[in-house]
Parts: structure tokens; C-alpha cells; sequence
């Protein structure tokens, strides 16, 4: 599974990215975090990057660009990735497009993480009062002054990728005021929706199975008997429709304007073929 999440800082990306890599076995690619342990290495690219950053302004294009280029080619990301905090502009969201078509990859999905920005300032505050609970150095681009500076460069030049990924029929908007469980879950029905989530939740598993070293062999039998449970669940769900609906409806302008998301595609698409095979059963029967 390959997928995007975009939005505001302190709009959660972070944190539902986590909990993302938890359960499909993916990890997470935060051009922050790479660029803040360049940072702390002292690299060139580190070195570049700082001022740049504490002042609250966007990394040039090439830099990240090639960050991300390098880190989709190593091993552990074979089996997929969420990207947080890239692409920021049309340019990197363009050349990402470049990248992936030379790797023959494919981006599942975007998901948009809508909030609202008053409830911004008090979140990443918090973001800074518990770095500093924890005895962790606060990140210098954390405060009140630069974050109406990173709030602006997201309005101007990220805002737009929106539009960009609903043209693509990529793009799905989730209401990030929700509680974390709320997004994760509403996230999850979305690429259950799509048909990502359920095939990379499986694979996740056959993985498993696959490398059974930390486990017994009753209890990946039981692991991948959960698994099989959960499945109806899912195709339940893309049967009804429920998220396919919402998932348009939530949509930006773009989105709307061509009718359909990827979400509302591939859903129908297995609700119709469930329908066929309760037909053909039905005149078995
Ligand atoms: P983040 O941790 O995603 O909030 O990013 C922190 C800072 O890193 C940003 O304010 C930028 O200065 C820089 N940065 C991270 N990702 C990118 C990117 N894709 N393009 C340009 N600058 C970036």
C-alpha cells in the first residue's frame, strides 16, 4: 500500500501514520523527521536544511525530492509506505508522480486530514508541552511565530496538491476534528473501501506466516484465522457503500466534479461483484 497524507501541521499526520505502519506492516517516510536526523548528523543536507527549517520555510524541491527517492528504493519499503509531510508542492507532487511511474509504483491513496485552524496553535503546543515532559528538546519551529509562517506556506503552496490529487480521483478527506481513534478508524473504512487496506492486511499476515520465528505455530494459526474472521467485515462494509458514500461527499470541489472518487469506484466495483455471485448461487439454488 502506498498512500499520502496531507494536511496542516499539527493536524495529525503524524500520529495516524503510526498507527497506520502498525497495522499494515508499512512504514512511514516523514521528510521532517529525515531532514531533522540530517540535522542532528551534522550531513550537507542537514547542514542546508536547518536554518531553512527553523525559520519556518520549505526545504527546496530537489532536496527532498531526492531524500524520498533514495529511501523508496531500500528494502523495507517493498511492501509500502505512507508519506507524511511530502510532496508540499505541485513540483514535488509532480515529480513523485515521475518517480513512481520510473519504479512502476502506484499510490493507492490521499488522505486529507481537514481541520480547522484555530484548533492548530493549541495542538502543536501540547505537541511542545509533552517533547518537553518527556525531557526531549522541543523542536525549534514549534512556536506561535514560525507556525503562522508553516501555516501559510501550507495555504499557498500545499493547499493546491489538493486539487492536484482530486483531479487524480486520488484524493479522500477526512474530518481530522475527530477524536485519534475516530480518524484512524474512518481512514481504515477508506481503503477497506478502496480494496487497499483488506489486500495489505492480508499480506501483512501471509508475511507473517511466512517468518513465524517469534511465534508458535498455533499461534500464527490463530493469527491468521483472525484475519479470515475480519474479512467479511470489510467486504460488508464496501458492499453497503457506507464509506463509498461518505468518501465523495467529503471530497473537495474536484473530486465532486468528476463525479467520483477512487473509493467510490472500487467499492461499487466489489459490491457489484457480490451481487453476481448471490445471484448465481441464488439460481443454483
Ligand atoms: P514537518 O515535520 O513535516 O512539520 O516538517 C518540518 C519542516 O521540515 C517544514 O516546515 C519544512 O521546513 C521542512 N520540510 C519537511 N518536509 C518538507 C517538504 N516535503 N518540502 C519542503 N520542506 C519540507
Amino acid at each position: 500500500m502506498r498512500l499520502i497524507l496531507l494536511g496542516p501541521p499539527g493536524s495529525g499526520k503524524g500520529t495516524q501514520a503510526q498507527r497506520l505502519v502498525q497495522r499494515y506492516g508499512i512504514i512511514q517516510l516523514s521528510t521532517g523527521d529525515m531532514l531533522r536526523a540530517a540535522i542532528a548528523a551534522q550531513t550537507p543536507v542537514g547542514l542546508k536544511a536547518k536554518d531553512i527549517m527553523a525559520a519556518g520555510h520549505l526545504v527546496p524541491d530537489e532536496i527532498v525530492v531526492g531524500i524520498i527517492s533514495d529511501r523508496i528504493d531500500q528494502a523495507d519499503a517493498v511492501n509500502g509506505f505512507i508519506l507524511d509531510g511530502f510532496p508540499r508542492t505541485v513540483r514535488q507532487a509532480e515529480e513523485l508522480d515521475d518517480l513512481l511511474k520510473q519504479k512502476r509504483m502506484t499510490l493507492d491513496a490521499v488522505v486529507e486530514l481537514k481541520v480547522n485552524e484555530s484548533a492548530l496553535l493549541a495542538r502543536v503546543e501540547n505537541r511542545a508541552a509533552q517533547t518537553r515532559a518527556r525531557g526531549e528538546e522541543v523542536r525549534a519551529d514549534d512556536t506561535p511565530e514560525v507556525l503562522a509562517k508553516r501555516l501559510h506556506n501550507y495555504r499557498t503552496q500545499t493547499e493546491p496538491l489538493i486539487h492536484y490529487y482530486a483531479d487524480q480521483r486520488k484524493l479522500m478527506t477526512v474530518d481530522g476534528m475527530m477524536t485519534i481513534e475516530e480518524v484512524t478508524g474512518e481512514i481504515l473504512r477508506i481503503l477497506d473501501a478502496i480494496g487497499a487496506g483488506e489486500s495489505q492486511a492480508k499480506s501483512k499476515a501471509s508475511r507473517k506466516k511466512a517468518a513465524p520465528a517469534k511465534r508458535s505455530a498455533s499461534g500464527a494459526k490463530r493469527a491468521v484465522k483472525k484475519t479470515a474472521k475480519k474479512a467479511p467485515k470489510v467486504k460488508a462494509a464496501a458492499k453497503s457503500g457506507k464509506s463509498a458514500r461518505k468518501a465523495p461527499k467529503k471530497a473537495t470541489k474536484g473530486a465532486r466534479k468528476t463525479g467520483r472518487t477512487a473509493g467510490h469506484r472500487s467499492a461499487t466495483k466489489t459490491a457489484r461483484k457480490g451481487a453476481k455471485k448471490l445471484t448465481k448461487k441464488r439460481a443454483k439454488a
